[in-house]
């Protein structure tokens, strides 16, 4: 395809004339670089105010977790364990970069000197460590003071937006019932404003799924350019966790079938899943490309070239994210804080062990040992990986347990963007841009190298 010094392609070939031969060949050439080790750095979320939030969502999964506390806990990390759980972070973490990670819960309820605070514990580290912050908020609670110090400090903000007002509004409320749209624009304006870095992080829920488009031209009508889609899965509990008060279902047994597969009815349709994705990614794909970065879309085009995902979820192992509760307690991951997952306390415990002995109990390792045959026969398994364990309820059409829930829609999403995603490969192991492709669909497109 490549010749010395002039390189021609269409893309637009490219596009409509692919053969599953040629598709064959760039996902064996994925399956042999995917050699890459694993990364052994560690991720730790901290929730500093536990489960306590100032709104009430409908589909949230963390709220109820105050059940998993003693009752009169008072959410609010000790400066303690906020030291300890700095200090550590940093000596223990063998990258050269340190990111802190902020999430709730609502952060921005333990108001803005507990994170000056943050900033001036992290201060004697720096020199050693190229240390970062992100906030994972809901937005409501931003001041222009909040975003003068987000800037300041360079905070990455992740705000919590599911689209236009009406699709927000069906399941992000307040606890008086009332959508909180509103208050999230104005957060997010402040944002803007102050020229905070941020993305928008919007789950799609069942009504969601139906909207692609709304809510696509919303952010960018708003001038979003970093998005992240996050779909909404949850088990209703069974009687086990009804009686230690949850109403939500926790992991997914991977090794026997869960009898329990009844999901709420927020949860998104797994091919609805798949449809909504697809809309987004074509008008993307035709307009968009380096101009709004649908992080989905990345982490696709990142397995498809054979470099390991950088979420857990696309993964082929995980269990490297940590999640720290306010307690100084410490789970395998955030979808695990329950008990069973507990792996031990900031304040006794070195984080790096606690990775180990988690990961030598089989968390994480079973994500990829654990895959059904459905799985390993799959044409997208480098880009899907089984997806989350948690979710791993559905039955395979062999009759295994472990299939992901979503698997009609991921597989759907993974095999209609491959031609598009080979294109892309193939432009970037060339020297050009990306986002060249969007060139072949207004006709054929000759690229000439070194013009
Ligand atoms: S269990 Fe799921 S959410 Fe937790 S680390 Fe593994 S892939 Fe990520
Ligand atoms: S698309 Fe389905 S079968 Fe394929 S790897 Fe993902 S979950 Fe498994």
């Amino acid at each position: 395809m490549c010749s010395k010094g002039r390189f021609q392609v269409s893309v637009f070939r490219l596009l409509n004339f692919l053969t599953p031969e040629t598709l064959n060949q760039s996902e064996n050439k994925m399956k042999t670089k995917e050699t890459t080790p694993l990364p052994q750095g560690m991720h730790i979320v901290a929730k500093p105010i536990g489960p306590l939030c100032n709104l009430n969502c409908t589909y949230c999964f963390y709220l109820e977790k105050q059940a998993l506390f003693p009752k009169g806990e008072e959410y609010r990390m000790s400066d303690g364990v906020l030291a300890a759980y700095i200090k550590k972070y940093i000596h223990f973490q063998p990258t050269p970069e340190v990111e802190f990670v902020w999430q709730g819960g609502e952060p921005t309820l333990l108001g803005l000197d507990f994170f000056k605070r943050v900033v001036d514990l992290q201060k004697p580290f720096a020199h050693r460590k190229t240390i970062k912050n992100s906030l994972q908020t809901n937005g409501t609670l931003l001041t222009d003071r909040w975003c003068e110090f987000l800037k300041r400090h360079h905070f990455m903000v992740g705000i919590s937006l599911d689209g236009p007002k009406e699709i927000h509004d069906h399941y992000r409320r307040d606890r008086g019932g009332a959508g909180t749209f509103d208050n999230v624009m104005k957060g997010l304006k402040l944002l803007q404003k102050h020229d905070v870095e941020y993305n928008v992080m919007a789950c799609v829920a069942r009504e969601t799924a139906y909207k692609p488009i709304d809510v696509y031209h919303f952010f960018k009508e708003e001038g979003v350019e970093f998005i992240q889609l996050f779909p909404i899965i949850e088990r209703m509990a069974d009687s086990k966790e009804e009686a230690s008060g949850l109403r939500l279902a926790g992991p997914a047994s991977l090794d026997k079938y869960e009898a329990n597969s009844r999901v709420t009815e927020w949860s998104v349709e797994p091919g609805k899943y798949g449809d909504f994705l697809i809309a987004i990614f074509d008008e993307w794909i035709r307009n968009d490309v380096g101009k709004t970065f649908v992080m989905n879309f990345e982490w696709a085009m990142n397995a498809w070239i054979g470099s390991p995902s950088p979420v857990c979820i696309f993964a082929r192992q995980c269990g490297r994210s940590l999640v720290l509760e306010h307690s100084g307690d410490i789970y395998s991951c955030d979808h695990s804080v329950y008990p069973d997952y507990k792996l031990g306390n900031i304040l006794e415990d070195n984080p790096l062990e606690m990775i180990d002995k988690s990961i030598a109990k089989g968390f994480g390792v079973s994500k990829e040992t654990a895959l059904p045959r459905q799985c390993l026969e799959c044409k997208v398994l480098n880009a899907c990986r089984g997806g989350c364990p948690k979710h791993r309820f559905a039955k395979t059409y062999y009759d295994e347990p472990g299939l992901h829930y979503l698997c009609d829609g991921y597989r759907k999403f993974f095999l209609h963007i491959r031609k598009y995603l080979h294109a892309m490969a193939q432009l970037l192991e060339n020297g050009f841009p990306a986002s060249d492709v969007m060139m072949a669909f207004n006709g054929p497109l000759v690229i000439q190298k070194g013009k």
